[in-house]
């Protein structure tokens, strides 16, 4: 299993229960801090790459990310049993939300306010809060990190605090330092890299997760064919393509015969199978473009574009020769169904979709009245 993988093997964490976010986030930050000191500990070792730095100051920033990476494990191991006890429960969310900008600005102290590392983290910290939490909290914490920080800047423009202790007086070369290169390297980029990767999977997901609902929303529940509300938006936009194009619109309305006798002799969920079955049955005797769905109980709408009424004859002869010869196997029972049809096309001009539905639906009792199991067209 790949790394990947196995990170994401529990699904999309903005679906986590709150605890397991908010052990995650401590898990992120004891990382982040594990950064911090592993490249605070490569300047301390190799002086050469840090010529700028005040190396006592790299000491207290190291000290600082060690007592990071000490106190996150423990609100971590405070956490923990709460995923068994109460794993829907917002209060570690709440505290990390509220706790997590805070190291940055310590950061954000010792590097200078202006460093880019300062800024990546803090476009991180939102993204990543929201994403996480959800929570009005989450703005909450941004706004005071983000008074912090200007709290901070401001100090220092007024030389009330050193700007950038980690550089000691020397701010004009600290950009080109090695070491502070380095950091940007170490630590930038990877924070920069995995945010988006973080963005681009929390953005798949959901568009994924969108798309899934709209075809959910789309579909019958039963049957899996289109429900009456899509139905309703695919004759609005076949008709407007009908209008625009010229080109023939056939209707067909399928009413099932004599269902309730289905229902009374075998049970309800025999005419479940019957149902799942003839939809089965019409999708595979209608065309790649036709539209199938289901209107009601059992009645089905076929919207045939870019088809003429001797085609739309064809097509809905097609479907009742299918359902009549073809027995359905509800499991315990097979069961001869049969459907009548009413057929309406329209052409092209001033089309008016729901006068074509009342004269398929009268052709449709033409059907019924005619004796059943048969194509009624509509004159
Ligand atoms: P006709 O040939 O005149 O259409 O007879 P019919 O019995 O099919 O007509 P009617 O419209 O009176 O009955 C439809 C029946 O369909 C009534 C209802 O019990 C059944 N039905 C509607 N929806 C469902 C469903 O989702 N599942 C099942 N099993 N039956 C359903
Ligand atoms: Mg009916
Ligand atoms: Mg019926």
């Amino acid at each position: 299993m790949s790394l990947w993988r196995k990170l994401t093997a529990k699904g999309n964490p903005m679906f986590w229960p709150p605890v397991d976010g908010a052990l995650l986030a401590c898990v992120i930050i004891i990382a982040m801090n594990g950064f911090f000191l592993v490249t605070g500990m490569i300047g301390v070792l190799l002086p050469q790459l840090a010529p700028h730095v005040q190396i006592p100051v790299l000491h207290q920033m190291n000290l600082f990310a060690l007592a990071m990476m000490l106190f996150w494990g423990l609100l971590y191991l405070t956490f923990l049993p709460l995923r068994k006890r109460n794993p829907k429960s917002r209060l570690p969310g709440m505290i990390v939300t509220y706790m997590f900008g805070h190291p940055l600005v310590v950061l954000a102290y010792f590097n200078g306010v202006h460093a880019i590392v300062t800024g990546l983290l803090l476009a991180v910290t939102p993204a990543f809060g929201f994403v996480m939490f959800k929570n009005r909290h989450v703005m909450n914490a941004l706004l005071i990190t983000w008074a912090e920080i200007i709290m901070l800047g401001f100090a220092v423009s007024m030389g009330w605090v050193a700007d950038a202790p980690l550089f000691g007086d020397e701010p004009p070369n600290r950009f080109l330092a090695p070491m502070w290169l380095f950091m940007q390297v170490l630590i930038g980029f990877p924070v920069a890299i995995g945010f988006l990767m973080f963005t681009r999977y929390i953005v798949n997901a959901l568009r994924a997760r969108e798309l899934q609902v709209r075809e959910l929303s789309r579909r019958d529940a039963l049957t899996g064919s289109w429900n009456r509300g899509y139905l309703s938006e695919l004759m609005a936009r076949e008709a407007a393509v009908a209008e625009r194009t010229g080109q023939p619109l056939s209707l067909v309305i399928v009413d099932l015969d004599h269902f309730k006798c289905i229902n009374d002799d075998h049970g309800h969920s025999a005419g479940d199978q019957a149902l799942i079955q003839a939809t089965r049955c019409l999708a595979d005797s209608i065309r790649e473009v036709d539209h199938l769905g289901r209107y009601g109980g059992e009645e089905f709408v076929l919207l045939l574009p870019n088809c003429d009424t001797d085609n739309a004859r064809v097509i809905a002869e097609r479907c009742r020769e299918a359902l009549a010869n073809e027995p359905v196997d509800t499991g315990r029972v097979r069961l001869q169904l049969s459907a009548s049809f009413g057929v309406a096309t329209c052409h092209g001009e001033a089309l008016d979709i729901d006068e074509l539905f009342r004269r398929a639906d009268r052709a449709l009792y033409q059907a019924k009245d005619n004796g059943r199991n048969r194509v009624e067209v509509a004159g």
